[in-house]
């Protein structure tokens, strides 16, 4: 442990050939700095990746640093570099995406490409969502080249197109079928976690280690078609509407996995006496109901966490206001538990509709299904210790994501993917929130981020 504070705070003394070489992070902080910014700056909404790529291979280059682009599409291409170890131990891959969700300028008090320096933060689209992340594998590639840190595994820096929006399959998709060679590790860390500062410090730091998968369906429901004067028992609106009544309020079995458990276990211990005891209660099949109607009410984030959930999201029927139209449907955006038996759900979810004339059409899935990262690996040891050091007092918790990302793809084909994110307070994870109106990142968050990564990928990728 002494080892690592002094890695991270002070020295970097991660091998006898580069005892010498510090990383002081008070003189580094300018070019984190800019080079965030710099990133901030380019607008990569979808279609535009490739101008991170140009950035990004510049900088590496500079230092020495080979990158290979590959572009399914010219403007929406993906760089990837990579380090080269003895390879006594299998690579480790520092990903993030490049693409942006778009901005609704008239919103945002400053130029959403500007990357503003305004009250202690850094203002634009992607300050968050996903520069942060792209910033730090940036600044830990530049340092172990820099430092000539002598490696045990390969460090591979992808930075990946189209993760927001993506139909036409350039970015993950693309990578893992046409090039995973050049992606393929042991672990993998991205978005996907976060840490909360609450008062002056940094009170909790998850490390995402699954994710739901959406799983979304259409129901459907059949009538007669006919005249808005005469009432019909068959009516596809009234069957359709009594479905989604149903499957709306259907209390889904509440189901635990290693990560949601330990998850709950740690938050209990962090929080107020009230809010515990109902964590704790999930665990005793006596309470467990109870518990789970507290957080339907009060925290809806932390019930879906428990179980599969469905949510109705969409309706559609309907011609004119004299007409009984012979279909109706509606779209329910459903999302599995890692594990899901999806077709013994959908035939519960049958049961519970009770209606013949209410089919269950599945959508088509665009993320394939993956199992959670595991809790026992080196890497998330490692995550969870530097955590520790960088955020002193902070509780370390794995976390499962109810949205998807591209991690799905990686732990799909067998990768221990762990997610990171820099710290924000609540309030301001409320009201700047990536893909939100206007999205804001604290200054004074990112430089503890970029140690962060840096302590990680030094600690699980370093010789010993
Ligand atoms: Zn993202």
């Amino acid at each position: 442990m002494s080892r690592l504070l002094v890695l991270l705070i002070a020295v970097a003394c991660v091998h006898p050939l580069a005892a010498q070489k510090t990383v002081n992070w008070e003189t580094l902080k300018p070019e984190i700095l800019n080079d965030y910014r710099g990133l901030v700056q380019l607008d990569t909404t979808s279609g535009h990746e490739t101008r991170a790529v140009d950035f990004l291979r510049k900088l590496l280059e500079g230092e020495g640093i080979p990158t290979e682009t590959f572009a399914l599409e010219p403007d929406r291409g993906n760089l990837v570099a990579r380090l080269k170890g003895s390879g006594s131990k299998r690579p480790l891959l520092i990903l993030a995406h490049t693409d942006v969700v778009g901005v609704l300028r008239e919103k945002w008090p400053v130029d959403p490409f500007s990357a503003a320096m305004k009250d202690g933060y850094i203002w634009g689209r992607g300050s968050k969502d996903d520069k942060p992340v792209l910033t730090a594998n940036l600044i830990a590639m530049l340092l172990l080249k820099r430092l000539g840190v002598q490696l045990d595994r390969d460090v591979i820096f992808l930075a990946e197109s189209g993760e927001e929006a993506d139909p036409a399959g350039v970015g993950i998709n693309y990578m893992v079928r046409e090039h995973f060679d050049k992606i393929d590790a042991e672990f993998a860390m991205t978005e996907g976690g976060g840490a909360t500062i609450n008062g002056a410090r940094v009170e909790m730091v998850n490390i995402g280690t699954a994710e739901k998968l959406p799983a979304r369906v259409r129901l459907v429901a059949s009538g007669t078609a006919g005249h808005g004067s005469v009432p019909r028992m068959d009516n596809a609106l009234i069957h359709l509407s009594a479905a989604v009544e149903k499957v709306g309020r259907w209390e889904t079995p509440m189901r635990l996995n290693d990560t949601t458990r330990t998850y709950f276990e740690k938050l209990a211990g962090i929080s107020s006496p009230e809010k515990a005891a109902q964590y704790k209660a999930l665990f005793n099949s006596k309470t467990a109901a109870s518990a789970q109607q507290y957080l339907r009410e009060n925290d809806p984030s932390l019930y879906s966490m428990l179980r599969t959930s469905v949510v109705p999201t969409m309706l559609k029927a309907g011609v004119g206001p004299n007409v009984i139209p012979s279909e109706a449907e509606a779209t329910l955006d459903v999302r599995a538990l890692p594990g899901e038996d999806l077709p013994k759900f959908f035939a519960e979810m049958a049961k519970v509709i009770g209606d013949p004339a209410v089919k269950i059409v599945p959508i088509p899935q665009t993320r394939p299904p993956s199992p959670a990262s595991r809790l026992d690996t080196d890497m998330y040891r490692v995550m969870e210790q530097v955590a520790k050091a960088v955020y002193p007092g902070a509780a370390v918790l794995p976390s499962m994501s109810t949205g998807a990302s591209d991690q799905a793809q990686l732990r799909a084909k067998g990768i221990q993917s762990y997610g990171v994110g820099p710290a924000s307070t609540g309030e301001d994870a409320l009201n700047y929130p990536a893909h939100g109106d206007v999205e804001r990142l604290a200054e004074s968050s990112l430089y503890p981020f970029v140690q962060y990564v840096w302590g990680v990928v030094t600690e699980i990728a370093a010789q010993k």
